[in-house]
């Protein structure tokens, strides 16, 4: 891939461990495939528990000098990482799509709305206040001062390989924590390239570092046991992250999670049908489906279906599907072979239970892993289309009367991250939003998410916010102090 590069020194395939480039203490590598064509592009250092233990090690002795910089000299420090994010967009782009999967143009799409984060973040760091209270006693005050928790510890998903490390890792630095990361094996370089860049930036060995690996058990259990790590930040499947947060339990971390989604478009009556169709295909199908806050359940009211399908088929008539390098391809396969399968068995349950495919259906056509784009109709609520997560390119549309009923349709899962209406009517709009137990509402929207707004999910799709000024929340302790004797 080196080729491909103009910075071929982008290419990290050692773990990134206080401030220095090493193998593994086995010398074990695993590899890196492009989803797109199944090459092998890089062989990755598979790090272990004794490794990720003296990256945790070495945070806890670099977090303390950074806490004692002030904001704005740690906010310089991330300011400069943000420039050489941005200066490196293209070759970062060409890392994440071969590693990845994605079409270059959401990958461009992807780094740039990852250094956003640190953006965001170098200058929220300014703005950590705290509060005084007025205290019965008036010869006393009570303070509360916000400090960082120290060090924290966080693990992200292969389906946005840059932005969910640093949605973590731009609030942690920026308040004074420091950061042991691990990538999803399917896609370590994206955050190796990060991580390079941060390096040239001038983050102070320690602060953050990547600890790859093949198994990420013996690596997951260093980072939830050991007592070091005061902070657990996890992205990725509900089944892992309930896991983990029993793990933490033991020494008391606090925790973060985002977790799986199954969100609901609900379309109403009153919707105009392109516009909704243009909408939940956006959300339906970008990342080839591959988003935790991916349209996953499509619910369209009686009078508007068959013109809804109509559109969304006209949608999905202009995609093109192909390896995500060349840029005609709108996009790109599945992450593997196996979330092919797993989807593929999705669709062939519906269809045996009396779904009908509007579109698509074709697997493994033009190449191992790629997937038509999917419509399913006659769909009901005893498929495993409704229930699960599909992540993949398929939308099921289901059939509603009245508004109550698509609430209850929209709540009937353990899930609550996104969910999307749309309507023209303000009433609607408001009783729906309110009605819904989802963590974010789109509205006549579906690309909702961005560094400015609290990114999360309630239920079982996780707790804690990423993103706006709540995000730094996540990475800081309050403290109380009470100060008497004042009157003397
Ligand atoms: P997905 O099904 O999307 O891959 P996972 O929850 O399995 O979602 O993976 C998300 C992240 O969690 C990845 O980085 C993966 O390596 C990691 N992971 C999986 N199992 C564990 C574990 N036991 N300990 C720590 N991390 C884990």
């Amino acid at each position: 891939m080196k080729d491909l590069l103009k910075d071929p020194t982008l290419l990290r395939t050692q773990a990134y461990i206080n401030g220095a480039w090493v193998d593994s203490d086995s010398g074990e590598t695993f590899p890196v495939h492009n989803p797109a064509t199944q090459e092998v592009i890089a062989e990755v250092a598979s790090i272990g528990a004794a490794e990720t233990r003296r990256a945790i090690e070495a945070a806890e002795v670099a977090q303390k000098p950074w806490a004692a910089l002030s904001a704005m000299e740690r906010s310089a420090v991330l300011r400069k990482w943000n420039d050489l994010i941005l200066e490196n967009v293209e070759d970062l782009a060409i890392i994440m799509t071969q590693e990845q999967g994605k079409v270059l143009a959401e990958s461009r799409g992807e780094i740039v709305y990852a250094a956003s984060f640190i953006e965001w973040f170098a200058e929220e760091g300014k703005r950590v206040y705290g509060d005084v209270f007025p205290l019965p006693q008036g010869s006393s005050r009570g303070i509360a001062i916000k400090q960082p928790v120290g060090v924290v510890a966080a693990v992200t998903p292969w389906n946005f390989p840059s932005a969910m490390l640093t949605r973590k890792c731009g609030p942690a630095l920026a308040v004074g924590c420091a950061m042991v990361a691990k990538p999803a094996h399917e896609t370590p370089l994206s955050m190796l390239a990060l991580a390079e860049l941060a390096d040239r930036a001038g983050l102070p060995a320690g602060l953050l570092s990547v600890v790859p690996g093949a198994h990420a058990k013996p690596i997951g259990d260093e980072m939830c046991s050991n007592p070091i790590v005061r902070k657990f930040t996890f992205t990725g499947s509900t089944r892992i992250g309930k896991m983990l947060t029993a793990q933490c339990a033991e020494t008391m971390k606090r925790v973060s999670m985002e977790l799986g989604g199954n969100a609901p478009v609900i379309v109403f009556d009153d919707a105009d049908p392109a516009k909704a169709a243009a909408g939940a295909a956006a959300s339906k199908y970008r990342n080839s489906g591959q988003t935790c806050i991916c349209a996953n359940r499509i619910l369209v009211q009686e009078g508007i279906y068959d013109e809804f399908v109509d559109e969304l088929k006209k949608v999905v008539g202009g995609f093109k599907i192909g390896d995500g390098m060349d840029e005609t391809s709108t996009h790109g396969p599945v992450i593997t072979r196996k979330a092919l399968e797993d989807i593929k068995s999705m669709v062939d349950d519906a269809v045996e239970q009396g779904a009908e495919i509007a579109a698509g259906g074709q697997f493994g056509e033009g190449g191992e892993q790629f997937i038509q784009p999917t419509i399913l109709c006659n769909v009901t609520k005893d498929m495993r289309v409704f229930k699960e997560e599909i992540f993949g390119p398929v939308a099921p549309i289901f059939k509603f009367k009245t508004e109550e009923e698509a609430i209850a349709m929209a709540n009937d899962t353990e899930f609550g991250l996104a969910a999307y209406l749309f309507t023209k009517d303000q009433g609607r709009t408001w009783r729906v939003s309110e009605g819904i137990e989802y963590g974010m509402v789109g509205v006549n929207e579906t690309l909702i998410s961005s560094t400015y707004i609290p990114f999360g999910g309630v239920k079982e799709s996780g707790q804690g916010r990423e993103g706006s000024s709540y995000g730094v929340d996540d990475y800081l302790e309050i403290k109380y102090i009470c100060i008497g004797d004042l009157d003397s």
